[in-house]
């Protein structure tokens, strides 16, 4: 067999966005050249341009030089989706080696955001979770978590999503970015961190730290590793449950990382950072939407001043929980509200920024009616643990209201 046809792989080679602005100064110091010329490159990155060949203020030795030197991981745009009149773009793009993660641009007047992935897949196996069912794949590297803002930004920057297809008054550069994409981006620190210090640095991109939110499941050394980053990234903990055995289950890594200790870390962030932290919460009917999960989720954000986000559930290929009626949604919040905390209802169409993503992949992946073994044994759990619950004496409310499918997806995101 010949050998000819081989890849030859270079272990010097460099994805150019796997570089911060110190990595760029150490190849231009190696390649003899003087610090100016790490600029002008970071300059072309930022802009989306990776092709040392189109750098026209660098000299042709160096354009050379660099060409050989780099080999950047061009992911394939296999699919953009358009959604919620224009101002969610979904993009699934797949990396050389096959791995295809999802990158979610969603649009305002005056704010981009870019809901970035960082794990093709996720190891964190939370069981109503489109992403946590497909179980981990891979990291991504830094220069992958990166480039995906990039693909973004250039596509709003050079008018790669036609007009027809921006909703009015949409910047033309990205804004803000949120690690809510497939993956925990405390799992992949170094990718993690390495892309916040790119996005912020302001002879770079240039994003405000405060436009940066970090997203996790409450990986306490994780959380710590942020804050002593030293900038004001917001953190954003997917609690989901109030209480440890019910949190056990719908986010199995409690079981490491119990309430109190993930609750003591928030606290410290916020001491570290002075930032707010906020709590997400994914309601989902007859699970976690009962009195007593609110009253113990408004405990906890009033302690921490936190502001909590609550997305109803967004359907997950397989799993048979979804979001609560209407009415019982509403008096989940309410109740939390009236206890102090503070709280704003999001809708379910992934518009806002603190929004889902992951469901894209699902929907290529797994078919409609799949059972998802992961989903359905703590589903089994869960709810086999409430309905012994429900032999017993109730909280003060109601049995539930019957649900009204499709009543809260097209309810905007409320006002607090
Ligand atoms: N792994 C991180 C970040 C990615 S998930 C984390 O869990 O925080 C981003 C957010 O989407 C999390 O708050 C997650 O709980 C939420 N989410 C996942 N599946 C969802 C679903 N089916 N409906 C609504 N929110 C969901
Ligand atoms: Fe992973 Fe977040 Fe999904 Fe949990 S919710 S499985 S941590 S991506």
């Amino acid at each position: 067999m010949s050998t000819a046809a081989q890849p030859v792989v270079d272990p010097e080679a460099i994805d150019p966005y796997a570089l911060d602005r110190e990595g760029l100064e150490a190849l231009v110091a190696e390649l003899g050249q003087p610090r100016y010329r790490a600029d002008q490159l970071h300059a072309w990155l930022v802009r989306g341009v990776d092709d040392p060949g189109e750098m026209t203020d660098l000299p042709t030795g160096l354009r050379e030089r660099l060409v050989a030197r780099f080999t950047p991981t061009r992911p394939e745009l296999v699919a953009h989706t358009v959604a919620d009149d224009r101002h969610t773009h979904k993009l699934l793009l797949r990396f050389p080696d096959g791995e295809a993660i999802e990158t979610v641009l969603m649009l305002y007047p005056q704010r981009a955001t870019v809901c970035i992935s960082t794990q093709a897949g996720c190891a964190m196996g939370c069981p109503f979770c489109a992403t946590g069912q497909a179980g981990f794949r891979r990291q991504l590297t830094a220069g992958e978590v990166v480039r995906q803002v990039v693909v973004a930004d250039a596509a709003l920057r050079s008018g790669a999503i036609g007009e027809q297809d921006l909703p009015e008054g949409a910047p033309s550069r990205v804004t803000n970015v949120v690690f809510m994409g497939m993956g925990e981006p405390l799992a992949n620190l170094p990718a993690t961190l390495a892309t916040v210090r790119w996005l912020h640095d302001p002879d770079g991109f240039n994003l405000s730290a405060r436009g940066i939110t970090v997203s996790t499941v409450g990986l306490v050394p994780g959380i710590t590793k942020l804050a002593e980053l030293g900038l004001p990234v917001t953190l954003a903990v997917s609690l989901h449950a109030a209480t440890d055995p019910l949190r056990d289950d719908l986010v199995p890594v409690n079981r490491q990382h119990p309430l109190a200790e993930v609750e003591a870390a928030m606290a410290a962030y916020r001491r570290v950072t002075n930032r707010r932290v906020s709590i997400e919460w994914c309601l989902i009917g007859d699970v976690n939407d009962d009195p007593e999960q609110a009253d113990n989720l408004a405990a906890i954000a009033r302690r921490l001043r936190a502001h909590i986000n609550v997305i109803p559930m967004n359907p997950t290929p397989g799993v048979r929980w979804k979001e609560p009626s209407r009415t019982r949604t509403q008096a989940f919040v309410e109740r939390v509200r009236r206890r102090g905390a503070q709280i704003t209802l999001r809708d379910t169409r992934g518009r806002d920024a603190d929004a889902a993503c992951g469901q894209l992949l699902a929907a290529y992946t797994l078919g409609a009616g799949t059972r998802l073994p992961a989903a359905v044994g703590a589903a089994d759990r869960v709810d086999a643990g409430l309905a012994l619950t429900s032999l017993g004496p109730q909280p003060t409310e109601g049995p539930a209201a019957p649900d009204t499918p499709g009543a809260t997806p097209d309810t905007p995101a409320e006002a607090t």
